[in-house]
């Protein structure tokens, strides 16, 4: 085994959370080495998504993931018109097609404007039809600040931003091996061809994804005790014939279900459009979709579009979502922690970065950056 002494900021897995952590440590003057299994950077979470730019309606008022999601759309839009990243302020609407869902549109306009999602606006049925007339909804709730966003593009922008402030980006390395000596985390690798590597970092930021919480555990934190343990939630797509044409302009949404936001009608930045994703937790990661399901898909989405038919939905894609809480169990946060108060100083972890976490990798990367400044010695 080869062994090097490091970089001040080492962080685990490229995906959009760990490249934006590597670029704002980077600007901010830090070596930094990322390290990822896969052979590209983004492809796992942050490329199995819906690409929305969520405006924050939804999430508990004071949570880290209602304000890093608030604070991190607005700083995504700045950056995509920065840095030429696609994206498109498509605007979304949740409708309520029975009369018990109109209260939860009003809870919900009332929970946006407390996280300062940005502008919110009831619309009556009629408003609802004049604006998106192939949707029928009782009523519905208007949000011009959400949009969608080429996430690849978002992926690519960090590491190129990271790279230009001197970070480095080595793939087909997987992180095997953790343990803190004398203030230093040696960090074990493995290549795909069996290589090992070690190297040592003061600081050690967890952005694994779905591998996060086996990460801390390397680390020696008793990760049931701390609640740490993922569970993984799979979230299948079907994409829509276009021979329907033009069916929405916007995002189109139920009101939220247990566990997801509902199976919607996104767009992508190509104009396609796709329903998803439910709900269902898996034991292993596993990306298959089940074509049966189509009529369920058809059923959920017909309450508001009912043209819809399973014959128009074709499987598209699945992606797994890194959820702390288990099936039925309450809201989790997000976590971002320095695991001093545990036995690990030095070490970042995130975990549980489900959606909104495209959103509000920026804003999550900011947090990280001064977390490090506050607790963690520059490197020389
Ligand atoms: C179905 C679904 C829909 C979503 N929709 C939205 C949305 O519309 N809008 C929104 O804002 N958010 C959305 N999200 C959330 C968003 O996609 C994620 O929060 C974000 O992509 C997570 O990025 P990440 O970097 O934490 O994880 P990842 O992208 O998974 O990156 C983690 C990386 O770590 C690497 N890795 C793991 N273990 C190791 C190891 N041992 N050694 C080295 N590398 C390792 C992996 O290979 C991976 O590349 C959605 C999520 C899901 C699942």
């Amino acid at each position: 085994m080869r062994s090097e002494t490091g970089p001040d900021v080492l962080v685990v897995g490229a995906g959009v959370v760990g490249l934006a952590c590597a670029a704002a440590l980077a600007r901010r003057g830090r070596s930094v080495l990322v390290l990822e299994r896969n052979v590209a950077p983004g492809r796992e979470i942050s490329s199995r998504n819906s690409e929305v730019i969520h405006a924050g309606l939804y999430y508990p008022a004071g949570s880290l993931k209602a304000t890093s999601c608030c604070a991190g759309r607005e700083r995504l839009y700045a950056r995509c018109a920065e840095h030429g990243i696609p994206h498109r302020r498509t605007g979304k609407l949740i409708v309520a097609t029975r009369e018990a869902e109109i209260a939860i549109l009003d809870e919900i306009a009332q929970l946006a404007r407390i996280n300062g999602a940005g502008e919110v606006e009831i619309l009556s049925a009629g408003e609802v039809a004049k604006r998106e007339p192939r949707i029928r909804a009782l009523a519905g709730l208007w949000s011009p600040e959400s949009g969608i966003v080429d996430a690849h593009a978002l992926v690519m922008s960090y590491h190129a931003e990271m790279e230009a402030c001197g970070g480095t980006l080595v793939t087909r390395t997987s992180v095997v091996d953790l343990s803190c000596r004398e203030g230093a985390w040696r960090v074990g690798t493995v290549s795909p061809d069996g290589d090992r590597f070690s190297i040592e970092a003061p600081i050690v930021v967890n952005a694994a994804g779905l591998e996060s919480s086996r990460i801390a555990a390397l680390a020696g934190l008793d990760v049931v005790a701390l609640g740490y343990e993922l569970h993984l939630c799979k979230a299948d797509y079907f994409a829509v014939a276009p021979s329907l044409g033009v069916l929405c302009q916007a995002l189109v949404y139920p009101v939220p279900v247990p566990g997801g936001l509902g199976i919607h009608v996104t767009l992508d930045l190509g104009g396609r459009y796709r329903l998803g994703p439910d709900v269902e937790y898996v034991d292993t990661p596993r990306y298959d979709i089940d074509p049966a399901k189509a009529d369920d898909f058809a059923a959920a989405v017909q309450r508001f579009l009912p043209e819809i038919r399973s014959e128009h939905l074709s499987p598209d894609f699945a992606g797994l979502r890194p959820k702390l809480q288990g099936p039925g169990e309450p809201f989790r946060d997000f976590v971002v922690a320095e695991e001093s108060a545990h036995g690990a100083p030095g070490l970042v972890n995130l975990l549980g970065i489900e959606s909104p976490g495209l959103t509000s990798a920026g804003e999550i990367a900011e947090r990280v950056a001064n977390l490090v400044a506050q607790g963690a010695p520059a490197g020389g």
